[in-house]
């Protein structure tokens, strides 16, 4: 069982057998398939105002809104960019511009204005949704000053779900054409679908290519096939709480649910009060979560005020999960299978996943992410000879299979860095499969940094450093934390016979980036560690703040 025979391949599958996949159809048609057998069953409940919409009400709701994109002249191949919370209205735009061929790009409307159009340009997007009180940022020409700024209503067009302010169009525009509008287009496989922007193993945001296969490959690999160790049935209520503008809520949870049948309860923010009201109200059975909001149910005093006795399964994932945290929240809902999900953006995103319905025949250890997602193949490879090895082995994860991405957005060679020529995704991280052929996460040799889940590109962060007129050098890595799992903090040079304080350094960054980026502590140091071709040397920073940060 412990073999590392540098010759063979150790292919590590599913516990499950693979199964027939309608890999052939669109996205949209895959998903509202089964509409038929439930078309009054609730499928989208707005949590803060209980309006509910039944799968057929959804159905065509997202039919009206591909009319809509159509009759503003959103072509098939055409990029369009959701900047939303959690609301009704991005499952319509979503699975609306799915439904033409177009193609969605999804960003935190947190993000600053230099961010957004970071990703707007990349993506090349021609509309973007989202609402009134972020429009500004999207008027913003103060971060934005070494190049033009696109104007709204000349060079791209702005919907609001509100009211919309000056030049920009209403979401009813697009809900309420006529769905006879739908333009017949026939979409490739192979086609995108999907766009969400991952800084992967290294460097900066890059767009993800997912395609129609891709995404229905990933969903067929959670949820479809006759086995009662599926992670979503039929009348489920799932917590959708976690941000669909990343794609691990979009596909394991609304993805998921659309083809299940299943509900979804969309929050469009967290607040722990309001979540155990709806969750007791609502009757959710499956919660998917990622650790901090773990630390939350397990730890917060409100939770023993509320009953959770409907929740079956909670998932956890985006980040590692402790033992320990995971053993706290297991006394808070003793009745539910806890289990996580193992996922990268560009992997489309599951990787391996806890295989939920039955503690029988398939229980997890705690620490386990699941096993591998069936239809596909995981290695696990020595990061320095890259040799295959075998059980219990620790090395760095590959998958392969018709679920990864296409690849990178016009970027060939961070596309051949991440995919080899054998068609094997490396991952970055650090794990290995045990004898029950379950997989655990033990370290990531890539950069980033995950702060309650969400990705802190180091290079991001590096370039904005560096940009500042008093800084020589700089290097970005991750400290533990509690709370937020990791943070980022920098080491800088500063520049000769230049003063400059942490504080300042804090506050120029924050200015530039979403609040998870925030660097929370400032090393001054006299150079940045790196080998001979001038990599920074992440390991040794990463040791020294390990060892004894007071001495840095
Ligand atoms: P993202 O592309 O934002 O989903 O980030 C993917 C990365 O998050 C993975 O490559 C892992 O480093 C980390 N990650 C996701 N799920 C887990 C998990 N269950 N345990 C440990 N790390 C995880």
């Amino acid at each position: 069982n412990t073999n590392t025979n540098t010759n063979t391949t150790h292919f590590f599958k599913s516990k499950l057998p693979d199964i027939p996949i309608s890999d052939h159809l669109p996205l949209h048609t895959y998903c509202f398939q089964n509409v038929s057998d439930f078309p009054d069953n609730p499928c989208l409940i707005v949590g803060s105002t209980s309006k509910t919409y039944s799968f057929a009400d959804t159905h065509l709701l997202c039919r009206k809104t591909a009319a809509g994109l159509s009759n503003l002249g959103i072509k098939q191949g055409d990029v369009i960019m959701i900047l939303l919370q959690n609301c009704a209205e991005f499952v319509f735009a979503f699975m609306g511009a799915s439904m033409i061929g177009a193609v969605t790009t999804t960003a935190n409307p947190f993000y600053t204005s230099s961010e957004i159009f970071k990703q707007f340009k990349a993506s090349r997007a021609k509309l973007i949704i989202t609402l009134s009180q972020y429009v500004d940022k999207l008027r913003d020409t103060t971060t934005n000053t070494d190049e033009k700024i696109p104007k709204i209503g000349q060079d791209f067009t702005v919907i609001t779900i509100d009211e919309p302010p000056e030049n920009c169009l209403h979401f009813t525009l697009l809900s309420e054409a006529n769905e006879n509008d739908l333009p017949e287009v026939s979409i490739d496989p192979d086609d995108p679908v999907a766009l969400p922007f991952s800084s992967g193993t290294t460097g900066l945001p890059k767009g993800v290519v997912l395609t129609h296969k891709s995404l229905i490959t990933s969903v067929a690999q959670q949820v479809d096939g006759e086995n009662p160790n599926l992670y979503l049935k039929q009348q489920d209520v799932v917590l959708c709480v976690l941000p669909l503008f990343h794609i691990y809520s979009l596909n394991s949870v609304l993805l998921c649910s659309l083809r299940a049948g299943a509900g979804v309860l969309l929050m469009h923010k967290f607040e722990i009060g309001v979540l155990l009201e709806l969750i007791q109200q609502h009757k959710v059975s499956v919660a998917a979560v990622v650790p901090p909001l773990v630390l939350a149910l397990a730890k917060n005093p409100m939770v023993a005020k509320f009953d959770l006795g409907s929740i079956r399964m909670v998932l956890s994932g985006a980040a590692p999960l402790g033992k320990e945290l995971e053993e706290a929240l297991r006394s808070r809902v003793p009745q539910a299978i806890l289990g996580q999900g193992y996922g990268m953006t560009e992997a489309g995103p599951v990787l391996s996943m806890c295989l939920g319905f039955a503690k029988k025949p398939y229980p997890t250890k705690s620490g386990s992410c699941g096993t591998v997602v069936r239809n596909a193949e995981l290695k696990v490879i020595d990061p320095d000879t890259g040799c295959s090895l075998g059980y219990n082995h620790p090395g760095e994860i590959c998958i392969r299979g018709p679920q990864i991405m296409k690849g990178y957005l016009n970027d060939a060679e961070a596309t051949a860095a991440t995919i080899d020529v054998e068609g094997w995704l490396h991952t970055g991280d650090i794990g290995y499969v045990d004898d029950d052929e379950e997989v655990f996460i033990v370290d990531r040799v890539k950069e980033i940094i995950k702060f309650k889940g969400f990705q802190v590109p180091p290079a991001e962060l590096e370039a904005l450093l560096i940009n500042h007129s008093s800084i020589a050098d700089a290097a970005v890595v991750p400290q533990k934390d509690e709370v937020a799992g990791e943070v980022p903090v920098a080491f800088v040079v500063r520049s000769n016979g230049f003063e400059l304080t942490e504080e300042a350094v804090k506050e120029y960054i924050a200015k530039q980036v979403v609040f998870y980026k925030r660097v929370h502590k400032v090393y001054f140091v006299h150079a940045i560690p790196k080998s001979p071709s001038g990599k920074i040397l992440r390991k040794d920073l990463r040791a020294k703040l390990a060892a004894a940060p007071s001495t840095i």
